[in-house]
């Protein structure tokens, strides 16, 4: 096997040049994100008290397919990317399966995740029209920590308010935005008339992203040249993210393979989107029939037994209101390690996606998903992100079906981050701390209903 390519890589002339709109090209549109109370349809000029022009239209941009990528924002991606495509010969032989099995690895970014993709246009285009501040909410904090480079790189200040419970159990990622120069705020905070209100109600709130949110939206539309940035959910955030299954189409033409599956894990669906969008083209013009799979966490599955309709994006009820799969803004996910995949809601192309037939979804406990993220590590080198691990196991499920039937099936998965900063998490699942956390019907049935006249 000695002469086998392991990684393909690009050359930096091969970084793409444009993203990919899958709005423009998508059998059925999306239907329009609405004003909560007029229901009116949003136009691009509703969002800019909160986001940057630019990120605005690219929101309700259903007309263009291919987007400019900016001089200045492909000079940052030059600093990481292109990221390698890699054949998984190791997980391949360890589970002694037919199937070649490649992943493009995402967490050689300096931040360790696919979220600096959209961190860096977002804070180029804050940048370009003047804005001086930058906020958002983070969780576990890859997007927080990504912000917040991102924000210094252009010069930038960056306010982050992190769910308090993850600022207190994951420090490092705090002191990854602090390294950055970004000031980091545990929501909820008294520095925020929201943040006031639910301490007052609340004495011990834990904090959540709606807390988080809410905060973070409420600075931006107070403070001068200021504008709010969001992670993932929306559909600028999944354009930017094509850069990574644009690159991989090219990687893929290096093996002389096409995927026949392509699998990411699924917070809101920003990394899916960007992976499986490039190739999901070719299956609309008719001359591909790949397979797309969300993996989800069996203890949020919104993609799986959620109800598609409208519903807002954040708890409070603050932002527009979303077509998607959703499991009622009210949910609240059980305390999961994959922090970024506890989110109550699906992004509205994915969603979009999902109703037509183009993807398909399944749902992953935490111990299979950390089962598959150790087997992984011991064979390719890589200690996965809790995250990242749910793509490894639905990974896992399609190969051993491979092996079952003798199909040698080509499986590109999405490694959407590295986990050195989870080790806290790897050590509760070796102590045996970590369990699984069953939904029942009546448990999903009651946050739906709260939200049926939406
Ligand atoms: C945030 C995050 C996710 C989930 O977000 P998506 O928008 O669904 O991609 C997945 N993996 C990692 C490493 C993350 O940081």
């Amino acid at each position: 096997m000695s002469d086998c390519k392991k990684r393909f890589l690009l050359s930096e002339d091969d970084i793409p040049r444009k993203w990919y709109n899958i709005q423009a090209e998508m059998p059925n549109k999306p239907m329009p994100p609405l004003n909560p109370r007029t229901r009116q349809p949003l136009k691009a000029e509703d969002l800019f008290p909160i986001f940057a022009k630019e990120l605005c239209k690219q929101e309700l941009n259903d007309k263009d397919v291919w987007i400019d990528i900016p001089d200045e924002v492909r000079e940052m991606y030059k600093y990481y990317r292109s990221t390698p495509l890699v054949r998984a010969y190791a997980l391949e032989k360890a589970l002694d399966t037919p199937a070649h099995i490649y992943f493009k690895n995402e967490s050689v970014s300096p931040m360790g995740s696919h979220k600096l993709n959209s961190a860096i246009p977002q804070a180029y285009y804050c940048k370009k029209e003047g804005v001086k501040n930058v906020t958002t909410e983070t969780g576990a904090g890859q997007w927080g920590a990504s912000l917040s480079y991102a924000a210094k790189m252009f010069g930038l200040e960056a306010a982050v308010y992190q769910v308090k419970i993850s600022y207190e159990q994951k420090p490092y990622r705090k002191s990854i935005m602090q390294t950055f120069g970004a000031q980091v705020t545990p929501s909820p905070s008294m520095s925020t008339r929201a943040g006031k209100n639910i301490i007052t109600r609340t004495p011990n709130h834990q904090g959540s992203l709606g807390t988080a949110i809410s905060e973070a939206i409420e600075l931006a539309t107070t403070t001068p040249d200021c504008k709010y940035t969001l992670g993932s959910v929306l559909n600028h955030v999944s354009l930017h993210q094509t850069i990574i299954g644009l690159e991989a189409e090219k990687q893929m033409e290096m093996t002389g393979e096409y995927p026949d599956i392509v699998i990411a894990c699924f917070g809101g669906g920003s990394n899916f989107g960007g992976i499986a969008f490039p190739f999901m083209r070719h299956n609309f013009s008719g001359s591909r029939k790949t397979r797309f799979i969300a993996a989800e966490p069996a203890s949020c599955p919104k993609l799986t037994r959620g109800k598609f309709q409208y519903d807002f994006g954040d708890e409070a009820g603050y932002t527009p209101l979303l077509p998607m799969f959703t499991l009622g803004h009210n949910f609240c996910p059980a305390n999961i390690h994959a922090g970024g995949l506890r989110y109550h809601g699906a992004g509205v192309i994915v969603s979009q996606l999902l109703k037509d037939g183009f993807m398909e979804a399944v749902d992953i406990s935490q111990l299979e998903s950390f089962d598959a993220g150790i087997l992984f590590a011991r064979t390719e080198g890589i200690i996965p992100a809790p995250e990242s691990c749910h793509a490894i196991a639905a990974t896992i499920r399609e190969a051993n079906k491979c092996k079952e039937t003798g199909e040698e099936k080509v499986i590109l998965f999405n490694l959407s981050g590295h986990g050195l900063i989870d080790m806290g998490s790897y050590d509760k699942y070796f102590a045996g701390d970590l369990r699984n956390y069953e939904l029942t019907d009546d448990d999903i049935a009651k946050n739906l209903e709260d939200i049926k006249d939406l």
